[in-house]
């Protein structure tokens, strides 16, 4: 296996072993769950979100404004309590957009999705399947804060999701990854269970973009048993992506 690649599952939390009898690795399962080792593939390569194009100044001012109006929003009551709107931030021209829930208390000081430890678990899932952070476009359903970390009401989720199309729009990903419970069910209407909802291709918005569904870092931090699971979510988004990328070629 690359041990890069060795590096990264280890960093994610999903136990490695090499069999003495081969070369082939498999993933052994983590403490408390079943041990049904899982094959890992060889790595096959991303393909990497393009950046040599730059934007044109249209588009890029088109972000610059909806960044401008996301900071100044108050379309609903959770801009009195926030330190401040957390727009999103990574490639804009990613091919993969990754959707948590909402901002929490590091990312409302910080003013950016995804940073702690949290944050630090998502960077290494995504960099297991060969996307470093900075290759994709990370957002929340909601740009500010609940208080207390209470999960999003409908009125405010309603404000707010024009935001996140009007991003969608301008990235045009071809893959939308949504992580925890509270992202997914909001993204696809649906009060259908986490569990019931991974392990299958979804689509969003009019452009049907690929959505798929997996735990969230803060969950796997408190569930380490799911990592194992969520790792074969990030196997099968990438399966996906590059069916889709293969597609296109
Ligand atoms: S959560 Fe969204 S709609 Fe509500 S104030 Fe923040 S940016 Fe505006």
């Amino acid at each position: 296996m690359d041990p890069r690649r060795l590096e990264y599952l280890q960093a994610i939390g999903v136990d490695v072993w090499v069999s003495r009898s081969g070369p082939a690795p498999a993933v052994s399962a983590p403490v408390g769950v079943p041990a049904t080792p899982l094959p890992v593939e060889e790595p096959v390569p991303v393909p990497a979100s393009p950046a040599e194009d730059p934007l044109s100044t249209d588009v890029q001012a088109q972000w610059d404004a909806l960044k401008t109006e996301v900071l100044a929003c108050k379309k609903c009551s959770l801009h009195s309590t926030r330190t401040q709107g957390v727009f999103g931030v990574g490639n804009r021209r990613a091919d993969w957009l990754i959707i948590g829930e909402a901002p929490g208390a590091e990312e409302d000081r910080q003013g950016e999705p995804f940073v702690g430890r949290a944050g630090q678990l998502l960077n290494a899932m995504l960099k297991a399947i060969g996307l470093p952070r900075e290759t994709v476009f990370i957002a929340n359903v909601l740009k500010s804060r609940p208080p207390g970390n209470r999960d999003p009401k409908p009125e405010e989720v309603a404000a707010c999701l024009p935001y996140l199309m009007r991003q969608i729009a301008l990235l045009q990903p071809k893959l939308m990854l949504a992580v925890g419970r509270i992202a997914a069910q909001n993204l696809l209407a649906t009060d259908v269970s986490l569990g019931r909802l991974r392990g299958q291709v979804h689509t969003f918005g009019e452009l049907n973009t690929p959505l798929i569904v997996t735990y969230h870092p803060a969950y796997l931090l408190r569930t380490p048993a799911d990592k194992r699971k969520a790792w074969e979510d990030l196997k099968f988004a990438r399966s996906v992506f590059q069916r889709l990328a293969s597609q296109e070629s």
